[in-house]
This record gives C-alpha cells, sequence and structure tokens, in this order.
C-alpha cells in the first residue's frame, strides 16, 4: 500500500499500486484510470482532532491477469496526520525565559503579540530607552557606565566639573527612584535636575572627540543579541527610536562605535550645542532643543516635535517599547496605536534597592524580565513578526 498524502484543505493524491505487465495489456475500458495513475479524492477541508483518522481508501485487486478493477471501499484507519499545534505565545516566553520572565496579564500578552506577529514588520515600530535597556546594567558583577556618566569621564572636562555633577546626581536620582513618591511629585525635582546640570556645562571648554575615546575606555556593554536585534530591524527597515534622557551625542558615538546606527534608526535625546573660538577650542553653550528630555518627558511626543515632516512611523500602529525605569513605560506619549506591548528590564541595582519594585514594574509593564541582561526577548519577538509574514508573502 501507498501512503496517502494528507494535505490540510487541498485535493490529495494517491498513487495506485502498479499492476503486472500482463494487466497493462488486458486493461479493462470501464475503468477510468490505469494502473500506477494518480487519481485524486477530495478529501474533506478540515482536520479533525481526534486520534486517528479514517478514511475510506478504494484499492485495487488483480486476480489471475484479470483487469484491475474497483473493489467496494473498505474502512482505512491511517495514522493521525502529523499536525504540529503551536504554543501560545505567553507559554513558549515563560518556557524560554523562565528564570527572569514575569508577565502581568497572561492573556492579555498573548492578544497584543498575536496581533504583532499578525500585523507583521511593516506595521511595527520599536521605541527603546538607551541606557541599562540597550545596555547592559552590569558586567562582571560590577555596575556599567551610563551615557552621561561616559561623556563626564571626558578627559577636557574638569574635576571640579565632574564633582558638581556627582553631587546633583547623589541628590536628585534618589528621588528619581523614590517608589513612595507619585511623577507628578517628582517633575518638578527632575526638571530642576536638568536645568542644573546645563547650567553646568554652560560655559565649559571641551573637546568632542573625547567622547569617541572616552567610549573606548568605557566599561559600558550593549544586551547580548543586540547586535542581531539592530540587523534584524534594519533587514526589514522598522524603524527604531531610541529615546534618552542622557546626552544624544553620546548615544549616537556609541551607536556609531557598533555599527547600529543606520537609517532606520532615530536618537531622541539632548544634543550639546557647541561654538569654536577663533583657537579652534569648543565651549559647550547648552543643548540644543528648548525643551530638556528627562526620564519623565521622554516619549514619542519629542520625536514628533523633532521630526515633524518625517514619514517614518506612518502607518506603524504596532509598537514594541523597551525600558528599564518606570518612567520608560509611558514612552509612547499617549499617542494611539493599536498595540503597544511594554517590556521592562527590572535591572539588578534597583532589585536590591527597595522592596514592591517587581509589583510597580507589573503595573507599568506587560512584561518585565529581572535581572535579565540580554536581548533573548525582542530576538524571539521580532522572529515570529518576521518569519510569519515572511511566509504569507511567499504562499502568494
Ligand atoms: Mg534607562
Amino acid at each position: 500500500m501507498m501512503a496517502l498524502s494528507i494535505i490540510m484543505g487541498e485535493t490529495t493524491t494517491t498513487r495506485l499500486p502498479a499492476l503486472p505487465s500482463s494487466a497493462h495489456t488486458k486493461h479493462n475500458a470501464r475503468s477510468s484510470h490505469r494502473c500506477g495513475d494518480t487519481v485524486e479524492q477530495n478529501l474533506p477541508p478540515t482536520v479533525v482532532s481526534v486520534p486517528y483518522l479514517t478514511y475510506h481508501r478504494y484499492h485495487y485487486c488483480d486476480r489471475r491477469d484479470r483487469a484491475p478493477r474497483l473493489m467496494r471501499p473498505v474502512d482505512t484507519v491511517l495514522p493521525e496526520p502529523r499536525i504540529i499545534l503551536k504554543d501560545t505565545y505567553k507559554n513558549m516566553i515563560k518556557q524560554k525565559f523562565a528564570s527572569t520572565v514575569h508577565i502581568r496579564c497572561e492573556n492579555d500578552v498573548d492578544a497584543k503579540i498575536e496581533q504583532l506577529v499578525l500585523g507583521g514588520p511593516d506595521k511595527l515600530q520599536i521605541v527603546s530607552d538607551f541606557d541599562r535597556t540597550i545596555t547592559t546594567s552590569e558586567h562582571n558583577n560590577k555596575q556599567t557606565m551610563s551615557s552621561f556618566s561616559v561623556f563626564e569621564a571626558s578627559d577636557s572636562l574638569s574635576e571640579d566639573y565632574k564633582e558638581k555633577a556627582r553631587t546633583l546626581l547623589q541628590k536628585y536620582r534618589p528621588i528619581e527612584d523614590n517608589t513612595q513618591m507619585t511623577v507628578a511629585q517628582k517633575l518638578p525635582f527632575i526638571e530642576e535636575w536638568w536645568h542644573q546640570s546645563e547650567l553646568l556645562l554652560k560655559g565649559l571648554c571641551f573637546r568632542y572627540e573625547d567622547i569617541n575615546k572616552s567610549i573606548e575606555k568605557a566599561d559600558l556593554h550593549l544586551r547580548e543579541g543586540s547586535t542581531e536585534v539592530f540587523n534584524k530591524l534594519f533587514s526589514k527597515k522598522i524603524p527604531i527610536i531610541v529615546l534618552s534622557a542622557g546626552i544624544g551625542d553620546v548615544v549616537e558615538l556609541i551607536l556609531k562605535h557598533e555599527n547600529l546606527f543606520t537609517d532606520n534608526v532615530s536618537v531622541v535625546s539632548n544634543f550639546l550645542k557647541m561654538s569654536k573660538d577663533s583657537n579652534g577650542l569648543s565651549t559647550i553653550e547648552g543643548f540644543k532643543g528648548k525643551k530638556l528630555i528627562h526620564v519623565f518627558n521622554k516619549n514619542e511626543h519629542a520625536y514628533i516635535d523633532t521630526h515633524q515632516n518625517d514619514t517614518h512611523l506612518s502607518g506603524r500602529s504596532n509598537v514594541i517599547l523597551l525600558g528599564d525605569s518606570l518612567g520608560d513605560a509611558n514612552m509612547d506619549g499617549g499617542i494611539e496605536y493599536d498595540i503597544v506591548l511594554r517590556i521592562g528590564f527590572l535591572n539588578a541595582d534597583l532589585m536590591e534597592h527597595e522592596d514592591g519594585y517587581l509589583q510597580q514594574y507589573k503595573l507599568a509593564f506587560d512584561i518585565v524580565l529581572v535581572q535579565d541582561q540580554t536581548m533573548g526577548l525582542l530576538n524571539y519577538l521580532l522572529d515570529e513578526i518576521i518569519g510569519v509574514k515572511s511566509m504569507l508573502s511567499n504562499k502568494r
């Protein structure tokens, strides 16, 4: 018996068994089929989920050199067709990232990912924080540098400036991280911090090329899998907006240093305004933008404000958002999108900081990755989103 091929919703074929040569010569005219021919059977277009499927199989009989004839149908039990039922996304994620993943509402996450996959790469955009989101929060059990601290390590900045900047950090950072304060309560302090920081920078003599030297020396690492993420996004022309409350010049130079600053990448941040004197020395005049971007106002409105004629985001109503601070969860800025999947990295330093952080992160983000220093989840999601769409377009 030859195997019966079973294809969902399509006509299937059965190759008939070969007959002895004598049978060919006495081919029965009544039979519409010849031995070895392929006959078509229209099987039901659906596959039912029973343990075994029973199909009527017609088979031929060769008796004493007589021509084959169609016998009555007999029931033949065939093995169940091999159907791979795809597991739910939430289960796949829980299996793949078991040690680090926390999901707020599993059914919500499943539905969002399904929509992202259905929308495919053409509807997708990525909105991401930079420090400790694209970069790691630690390396070899040591806290890594932020883009701001890379800037502060520049050789041409004075010790006096660095000391004053550290004092500001020690004063305001605990307020930013305070879980007992609302965003509205923190906001005036954070704005004050940025205003003070800008005042501190104004008038400083600075060599721009020092930033590159600082990057080369810095203890700064991209999350494992970041390069793959950027390559996938570039290959499918998926925009990624990097929102940073740090110094945009440094963020851009770090991405350039890693060969990741491609056409689909936009950095929205605070960029230094410099002037050169007659001796060729640069002086920092402050930041270029009228509005400073800090952790509680960095959102896509800032992108739209600065890219008014840009069509990069047209039709891209599906968003994957990544961040490591609670404020990052709102980086979509309240803009109406079809889907926003929020992924939060809860880094080790925050875990040690205070109780209750995980619950707050779970309220802010759809998926929380605790002490995960990789881009494994985003790579998995991109594979699903890019892969399925490619399969569909190949079928057309
Ligand atoms: Mg961050």
